[in-house]
């Protein structure tokens, strides 16, 4: 099912550690704003990034899930809020941080992670977004510098 042009629920909610698990991923109903609202984001993501595909690592992990992957307890990925990606054909995960940075997008956070991919997650619908941008790696979380 499509949440926007680009970006379907399947693939905003795949997991193969779900799958490993037998752990149905499924958002509640109640989340489906918020997940359009992650979609329509990555669209504005897309954009940014000369509309190459989005490849998406994480996006939606109900709390099992995210237990699972050692993700944090109130993470944005169990709100429907945030995806973990990767753009190759953009360029490396900085690459993409930077552009993101660079832009007016209203994002609330932006995490460069172990170098292997960009975190963006969003505010909740008519929330203020804080566009914090942080990298994080086996030294732990700090400022983008
Ligand atoms: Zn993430």
């Amino acid at each position: 099912m499509n949440l926007s042009e680009n970006f379907t629920l399947e693939e905003l909610t795949a997991s193969e550690t779900a799958a490993r698990h037998g752990i149905d991923n499924s958002p509640p109903i109640s989340l489906d704003v918020n997940m359009r609202h992650l979609a329509d984001g990555l669209e504005a993501v897309r954009v940014l990034l000369g509309n190459k595909p989005i490849h998406i690592n994480s996006g939606y992990r109900c709390a099992e899930l995210n237990k699972l992957v050692g993700g944090q307890p109130k993470s944005a990925h169990t709100l429907g809020l945030a995806a973990d990606i990767i753009c190759p054909e953009f360029g490396p995960p900085r690459k993409v941080c930077q552009a993101i940075q660079k832009s007016a997008l209203g994002y609330e956070q932006c995490i460069l992670e172990f170098n292997a991919w960009c975190h963006i997650a969003f505010a909740a619908p008519g929330l203020f977004a804080k566009r914090e941008n942080l990298i994080i790696d086996s030294g732990g979380a700090r400022a983008w510098a």
